[in-house]
């Protein structure tokens, strides 16, 4: 059943620090909502909602993605995005990037003015220079905890996360995009599941997901593509579906969560985990953010 309904959500990754002061975090959060619920309104396609919505995320410095990413265990800081237009299956993505500001737009840039759906490395570098995406001249003063993670530890203070955004809108089209920063202290070249479509981010004419969390059991369990399948082939209600797909990560000995939508206007927001910044707009039309 299709309908006019609208939403979208958010996350800003799994793991909060339990005891810390997230409520910068969440009003951030909320006024993301708050911006794409009016774009939503005035007609916006799903997959430009999601995309705006992470670029702020990204820009915000707030979370473990974009301005605010941790280094690898060489203190380089290498990136990983994902987007999926479900109205297309249309899917762009990069792996290991360095020296852009925002790495959701070059994910997008592989989608629309690629053959390709993912771009690593060196490739992937050389490819959004050709396409005049923002570089990064000096790391040192662009990222926002430069500096912080030289003890090798993250330090308590610090906020943890991959961000991500999943939309359905008023067309019933369905988006996701998830940008990270990958786990802390990684090993060069470690790719995670953020750019891996189907485990990191899925979207279908079903559902759409965007996931956080220890990435390598994300992979393992395919969960993003997981979910929308269990809904699609298995008929489960989505809350049913991403319950079991995240409890499939905690099965391994995996944590993290995820956020979706469905094509009905459902949202879905399990974490299996010791929490999750997330934030969406639900049926009755009020904003839930939280960080817990
Ligand atoms: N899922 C991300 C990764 O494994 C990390 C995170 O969500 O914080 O790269």
């Amino acid at each position: 059943m299709s309908n006019k309904r609208f939403t979208l959500a958010l996350h800003g990754g799994a793991g909060p620090k339990r005891g810390h002061d997230y409520s910068v975090e969440i009003a951030h959060m909320r006024s993301l909502i708050e911006a794409g619920r009016d774009r939503l309104a005035a007609g916006a396609r799903a997959l430009d909602v999601a995309v705006e919505t992470v670029v702020a995320l990204e820009a915000s410095g707030l979370y473990i993605a974009g301005k605010g990413a941790s280094p690898n265990a060489d203190g380089e800081y290498e990136l990983d995005a994902s987007l999926m237009d479900g109205a297309t299956l249309k899917a762009g993505s990069v792996a290991a990037l360095q020296g852009f500001e925002s790495p959701i737009l070059a994910a997008r840039a592989v989608m629309e003015r690629t053959p390709h759906v993912m771009l690593a490395g060196e490739g992937a570098m050389a490819f959004a220079r050709e396409q005049g995406l923002k570089t990064i001249a000096d790391p040192a003063a662009w990222f926002t905890h430069a500096g912080a993670f030289e003890s090798n530890h993250p330090p308590d203070v610090l906020p943890t996360g991959t961000v991500g955004c999943v939309v359905r809108d008023a067309e019933g089209r369905l988006a996701a995009a998830t940008s990270t920063a990958g786990v802390f202290g990684k090993l060069p070249g470690r790719v995670g599941d953020s750019p891996i479509i189907g485990a990191g981010a899925w979207a279908d004419g079903h559902a759409a997901v965007s996931c956080t969390g220890q990435g390598e059991y994300f992979i393992r369990t395919a969960v993003a593509a997981q979910i929308a399948h269990r809904v699609r082939f298995g008929g489960e209600s989505l809350e049913a579906a991403a319950r079991a797909a995240i409890q499939g990560v905690a099965d391994l000995g995996g944590h993290g969560g995820l956020i979706a939508v469905d094509r009905d206007g459902n949202v879905a927001m399990p974490f299996a985990s010791s929490g999750l910044k997330r934030a969406a707009l639900l049926p009755d039309g009020s904003i839930v953010a939280e960080a817990f």
